[in-house]
């Protein structure tokens, strides 16, 4: 199989475009010294090292290169954030739910992101909204007090 630009040089799977402003807000100077490529793409997959690739600059970058950890790496991890705009992690809307009852992290967020104030091209390494991965997180968390009681 010849490896066509947009699918991820590691795991296979089809990067998602990110902007340019994404890795130069995030990267690690180092891995700024080593030029942004024009088309960025971000790797997704939970257990691969890539965190962003372009295929035609022949460019891979990994999460020590990025000054944030990465959540889709971590998607378990609770205390790597899910939103980077409004400082959510899933420790966080856990802690919300035990103490309310329901975290109040999805109105917030959807409240923030609709008055235009979030930030995620330059916050969120995946450079773009959380409120999929809010819910994938609030999904996982309910499971788990599920089989707890
Ligand atoms: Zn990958």
């Amino acid at each position: 199989m010849t490896a066509v630009p947009e699918r991820c040089p590691s795991c296979g799977n089809v990067g998602t475009r990110v902007a340019p402003i994404t890795l130069k807000a995030l990267l690690t100077g180092d891995a700024l010294k080593t030029g942004i490529p024009d088309a960025p793409r971000f790797c997704a997959t939970t257990d691969c090292p890539i965190v962003y690739f372009d295929g035609a600059a022949r460019m891979t970058l990994t999460e020590s290169d990025v000054t944030v950890r990465v959540h889709a790496k971590h998607p378990d991890d609770d205390s790597v954030p899910v939103c980077y705009c409004f400082d959510y992690t899933p420790a966080r809307i856990e802690e919300e739910n035990a103490q309310l009852g329901s975290s109040a992290a999805r109105a917030m967020i959807t409240r923030e992101v609709q008055a235009g104030h979030c930030a995620c091209e330059v916050r969120n390494p995946k450079g773009s909204c959380c409120l999929g991965d809010i819910a994938r997180v609030e999904a996982r968390l309910k499971q788990f007090e599920q089989v707890e009681r």
